[in-house]
């Protein structure tokens, strides 16, 4: 087996509890990559040699960060609903719809390249693992193969039947088809299943029934929840002591309080406050209350068409009062955790070879550094990939 020493690293991020900080930083730091995964971490002075060597020059190297909530495949774009909604127009569920029609229309073939392209437009800002949900299909054929679609990009794929009833459709009669037929259908192409639960969308009982229908078909749950209004959504994510919960931006003490108590990730979704102009969630209060929280882009054509995690550690220092080391440490190593990974988000010996390369001297300048592309170098299970 090949391996590559990485050295001159002026700053490192490990994310390993073993070492010092919340991010286990190394300076001057090497790191040895054997195969797909990380082989040897220490200070540059004592590594081993190896038959590929790579100079760093005293940039900062970081895990890559692990998206754990995206909604890459559909077809469209609701470039005009977003225009419409920065002069005053408010955000609802509803536009969902309108993406669903497109996703329908496309092919498998366009959904599949559509996808590719996002993949690889993450993957040019640092993302090296992703969650993809489904949920512009809502019927059983739409939904099945948006699955298979999303399957050839990643393991984390979630079944999202339950994202909006569709146009024209009873709502009891749609829970029994997600439930029923097109579960059948979806299972074999995910490991979530996921219920926007939310006014406009899917009640609790509603969101309990569809969660409970996975479970039976081994998909594990998590949830949209408490992004529009207070709802029940979290209080239920905590009792069923799911992994994450997402959006979490309508919060009682209540609801924190279960968070904190049944160790449910709370994933919050940034750059879709700052792309419908609605009030961040309070990311201090959650971890100033115990509560584990997580950050990813939730790409989507509606509410948030970014797919950039550096965007969200931006948001989350600037505009959520999360410290520069908190927000890294969200979109990596808790990103990882909410799709129950161990493997990624950590820089230590045994662990995946996914690292981002950054054109700065310190993880600090994500967040320091608006806006600008510093994701300079990207290897994927131990392989340059850019
Ligand atoms: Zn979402």
């Amino acid at each position: 087996m090949s391996a590559t020493v990485i050295t001159g690293i002026g700053e490192l991020v490990t994310n390993d509890p073993a070492r010092e900080g919340l991010v286990g930083l190394v300076t001057d730091a090497a790191v040895v990559i054997e195969g797909s995964r990380v082989a040897w971490v220490g200070p540059a002075a004592e590594a081993p040699t190896a038959d590929t060597h790579v100079d760093a020059g005293g940039r900062a190297v970081i895990p890559g960060f692990v998206d754990s909530h995206s909604h890459l495949v559909f077809a469209g774009d609701r470039a005009a609903e977003f225009a419409a909604r920065m002069t005053g127009e408010p955000y609802t569920a509803g536009g969902i719809r309108t993406t669903v029609a497109a996703t329908r229309a496309a092919t498998d073939e366009q959904l599949t390249s559509h996808v590719a392209r996002l993949v690889v437009e993450m993957r040019r800002q640092g993302t090296t693992t992703v969650e993809i949900k489904s949920g512009y299909g809502l019927s059983v054929v739409d939904e099945a193969r948006s699955l298979a679609v999303a399957r050839l990009f990643t393991d984390a794929t979630t079944f999202l039947g339950a994202h909006v009833v569709p146009a024209d459709t009873d709502p009891d009669a749609y829970v029994a088809l997600v439930t029923g037929p097109m579960l059948d259908a979806a299972a074999p192409h995910a490991r979530w299943i996921d219920v926007f639960c939310e006014e406009g969308a899917f009640s609790v009982d509603q969101a309990r029934a569809v969660l409970a229908a996975g479970a039976a078909h081994g998909l594990r749950g998590r949830l949209h929840a408490n992004q529009l209004t207070y709802g029940g959504g979290v209080l239920l994510a905590a009792e069923l002591g799911l992994v994450a919960v997402d959006h979490c931006t309508f919060l009682s003490d209540a609801d924190v309080e279960a968070l904190s108590d049944s160790g449910t990730i709370a994933t919050l979704l940034p750059g879709v406050e700052f792309s419908t102009r609605q009030p961040y969630p309070d990311a201090r209060r959650l971890l100033d209350a115990g509560v584990r929280v997580a950050l990813a882009s939730d790409c989507n054509p509606g509410s948030c068409f970014t797919s950039s995690v550096p965007l969200c550690i931006a948001l989350a220092v600037r505009e959520m009062r999360m410290s520069p080391a908190e927000a890294l440490h969200a979109a990596t190593a808790v990103g990882a955790a909410a799709l129950d990974r161990d493997d990624v988000g950590v820089l230590a010996p045994g662990k995946q070879a996914d690292l981002v390369l950054l054109d700065a001297p310190s993880y600090l300048h994500l967040a320091y550094r608006p806006g600008v592309p510093l994701v300079t170098g990207v290897w994927q299970a131990g392989r340059p990939v850019l």
